[in-house]
């Protein structure tokens, strides 16, 4: 065990001298390695190949210039990224962010937690992650379109159906892929629809997608919840973020019973002792893209609270972070616990800080680990490029069934390995072993590439 712990402490060592300002990279890895000491032990052979200092290199990075033009005729230049991380399992799979804080770093700590994420999933997909630090908020359609047509103006020649296949992240949803689809094909000359995923329905899209890591995330935690014999009807339930995520893990709570009393954007959350109306936030958000304030002025019951942060002082049962990174740190969880939480489900990528982890564990919340959790996603997506493959698009409900089987999948091999090499509750350490021994094991078949 000390062997094992002492190689950890090593490759962690080795990270932070590499890059020491990838604060959020050195977190992600040192998140992974800490809790797979027991694989590593029954598997010496992973030391001797050196798998772990492979793991915790990008097979490629690239790194671009994104200049373009504004409504008013002003240029800007934004930084563009794509992280090729792991390509042992399948062609690099993974979102885009176009987001302001977007930074190398962010993009390392994605493209590593997707890998490990598309191996729980069990499909065929590596891992990979990219963006640019390019803000559409405020930005007009035609300003976003011109941007992503700059973006894929380089991105094309580092992706295709059997490279690397972006799909949606943070700012990036079915209008931008809509523009950077169109680019694509216009500079390919080719119909190549399975080079990006989460396309519109009429393009080669898969139903369901839209919804999957929502549905995904609250297929993850029923399941977690029933092995306990706790039902989500009735439970109250705290939701940030009004995305993607957010928008339909609460549609999905809602029909499984649940009362969920907030949602937030990053001014600040709304709170409606009555019960978030989805349609409202819908409205505001998918037709308007407006902010999550405006709800109060129809539903003046409910109350609207500057500041992200103050979501996780609202007593719950559940707490389902749909927004962004760190988002719940010490001291939220420190306030979800004193006011009886008992069940975190991380819908965002690494929400929870490690501290806050450790203390949902210490105090027996039952906690969904996102690249568990959230990994309906990516794996609706690796549906989508079947379908594309296929030439046929299935129904809604054909691919809903299939989510919902590999969520239960994900979860019962999370389940068997915390079993087996930890606490049986912790699917953090579950997930993370059960989805680096398949990443390490086909690495090992590959040789030393
Ligand atoms: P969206 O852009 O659709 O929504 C993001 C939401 O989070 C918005 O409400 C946004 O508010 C809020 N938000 C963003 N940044 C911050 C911040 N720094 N502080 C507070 N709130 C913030 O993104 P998604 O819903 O797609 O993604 C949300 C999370 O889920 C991310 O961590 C993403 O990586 C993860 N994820 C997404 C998947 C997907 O399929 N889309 C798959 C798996 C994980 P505002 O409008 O003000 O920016």
């Amino acid at each position: 065990m000390a062997d094992m712990k002492a190689y950890v402490n090593e490759v962690l060592d080795l990270v932070a001298k590499k890059d020491p300002n990838e604060v959020e990279f050195q977190n992600t890895v040192k998140e992974v390695l800490t809790t797979i000491i027991p694989v590593l032990e029954k598997n010496p052979q992973y030391k001797e190949a050196k798998i772990l200092e492979r793991m915790v290199e990008a097979e490629r990075i690239v790194t671009f210039r994104v200049p373009w033009q504004d409504d008013k005729g002003e240029i800007h230049v934004n930084r563009g990224f794509r992280v090729q991380m792991n390509s042992a399992i399948g062609p690099y799979k993974g979102g885009l962010r176009f987001h302001p804080s977007v930074n190398l770093s962010i993009l390392k700590f994605l493209a590593f937690e997707q890998t490990f994420k598309n191996a729980l999933t069990g499909l065929p997909i590596g891992g990979g992650k990219g963006g640019s630090d390019f803000d559409p908020k405020g930005k007009s359609d035609n300003e976003v379109m011109k941007f992503c047509q700059s973006f894929m103006t380089e991105l094309y020649r580092h992706i295709g159906p059997n490279i690397d296949i972006p799909a949606g992240d943070i700012g990036v949803g079915g209008r931008e892929i809509g523009y950077l689809f169109g680019q694509y094909k216009r500079l390919r000359d080719s119909y190549d629809a399975g080079v990006l995923t989460g396309k519109g329905v009429d393009y080669w899209g898969s139903l369901a997608r839209t919804e999957a890591t929502g549905y995904g995330l609250l297929y993850f935690v029923k399941n977690m919840l029933d092995a306990k014999n706790i039902d989500i009807n009735g439970k109250t339930i705290v939701v940030s973020g009004s995305g993607n995520v957010a928008t339909y893990a609460i549609e999905k709570a809602q029909t499984f019973g649940g009362k969920v009393v907030t949602c937030s954007d990053s001014n600040g959350y709304v709170y409606d002792p009555d019960g978030i109306k989805l349609d409202t936030v819908k409205e505001i958000k998918q037709v308007r893209r407006g902010r999550i304030k405006e709800y109060v002025e129809k539903h003046p019951n409910a109350e609207y609270h500057e500041g992200c942060s103050g979501v996780w002082t609202v007593k719950c049962d559940i707490a389902l972070p749909c927004a962004t990174q760190s988002e719940i740190n010490l001291d939220s969880a420190k306030a979800l616990v004193a006011n009886g939480v008992i069940a975190v489900g991380e819908g965002a990528n690494m929400p929870s800080t490690l501290d806050a982890i450790k203390y949902f564990q210490d105090h027996k919340v039952l906690f969904a680990p996102a690249k568990a959790a959230n990994a309906g996603g990516v794996a609706t997506s690796a549906l989508e490029m079947a379908q594309n493959s296929e030439r046929l698009q299935w129904t809604f409900e054909e691919v809903d069934e299939k989510l919902k089987n590999i969520m239960k999948n994900i979860y019962e091999s999370s389940k068997k390995n915390a079993e087996a090499f930890a606490d049986p509750d912790d699917l953090v350490a579950g997930a993370n072993m059960t989805a680096f021994k398949k990443v390490a094991d086909v690495m090992m078949a590959h040789g030393i590439v």
